[in-house]
Formats: structure tokens, C-alpha cells, sequence
């Protein structure tokens, strides 16, 4: 399956954050989307991303000064993107290998969606529950 497939299906918003934004901005954005993570984005271009994990590590190096932090100074700026032809395995590997659950889909420099671990777990049951389905209406009719 690939992330084209998974977007068509989810859409294609992706909440975002600007670099000078404070990190309670972020906190209360997450929040509110109930989402673990937003790329950050400064006059169209993404700059990085910022995740729940960012804001606990830097509420433990700082307490809650950490709050009034920028975005940029919290964010990772080296951003691990995929296209939307990449498959799901391609994902789950750099999921894997960069130990992170957020990866935004990117097509000609353009930002076009994001793909968090959920989506990918979620796909993955249902192409293995499909995978089953066939093998056992194989067996019964052969
Ligand atoms: P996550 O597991 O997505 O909450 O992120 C764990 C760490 O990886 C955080 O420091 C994030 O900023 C960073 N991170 C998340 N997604 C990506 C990505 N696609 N590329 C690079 N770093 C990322």
C-alpha cells in the first residue's frame, strides 16, 4: 500500500507551527488536534518538526521556563520526510532506523501530508487480516 493510498484516505492536513512560536503555543495546539507532533513551517518552507517528546525533554532539562521557549529552539531541524509513493514498509524502516512516529509526506518541495506511527499500524493490521482472509478462502476452496 502505498502513502498516496493512506493520504486519499486520511487527508492531507498537517498542523503546523511557526519557528518563533512558544512552546506552550505548541503544547495547547497539540492538545487541541490531539496530535503527537507538528512540522514547523516558515513562509511555506518546513524548517522542522517538534514533538511531544521535544517539549518533555526540554520541560526536564528546564521546568516549566521550558514553556516560554521558541519552537526553533526545541525542534529537530533535520527532517526525515517520505513522497507519496513511498510504501508503508519504506515508512515503517525509517520509523525504525530514526526512532521517531511522525513522518510529513513531501511531493516537489511541497509539504502534502504527514504520516504518524498510528496510520502505519493501522494499514499494516489491515493489509496482514487481508493477507489471512486470502490464504484461508485459498485453503477452503482448493
Ligand atoms: P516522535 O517519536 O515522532 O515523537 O519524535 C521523537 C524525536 O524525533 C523528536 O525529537 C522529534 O523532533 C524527532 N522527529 C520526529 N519525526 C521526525 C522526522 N520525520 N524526522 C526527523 N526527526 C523527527
Amino acid at each position: 500500500m502505498s502513502i498516496l493510498h493512506i493520504l486519499n484516505e486520511k487527508g492531507r492536513d498537517v498542523v503546523t507551527a511557526e519557528p518563533a512560536q512558544s512552546l506552550a503555543d505548541v503544547v495547547a495546539v497539540l492538545a487541541d488536534h490531539r496530535i503527537g507532533a507538528v512540522v514547523v513551517v516558515e513562509r511555506g518552507a518546513v524548517q522542522g518538526i517538534l514533538s511531544e517528546r521535544d517539549i518533555i525533554h526540554s520541560l526536564s532539562a528546564h521546568g516549566t521556563d521550558a514553556l516560554k521557549k521558541s519552537v526553533r529552539d526545541c525542534m529537530t531541524p533535520k527532517v526525515i520526510t517520505c513522497s507519496p509513493t513511498d510504501t508503508i514498509h519504506d515508512v515503517m524502516q525509517k520509523m525504525t532506523a530514526g526512532r521517531f512516529r511522525h513522518v510529513p509526506v513531501m511531493e516537489n518541495g511541497r509539504l502534502m501530508g504527514i504520516i504518524s506511527i498510528g496510520d502505519v499500524v493501522k494499514r499494516r493490521i489491515q493489509e496482514v487480516e487481508s493477507e489471512a482472509n486470502s490464504i484461508r478462502d485459498y485453503i477452503a476452496t482448493a
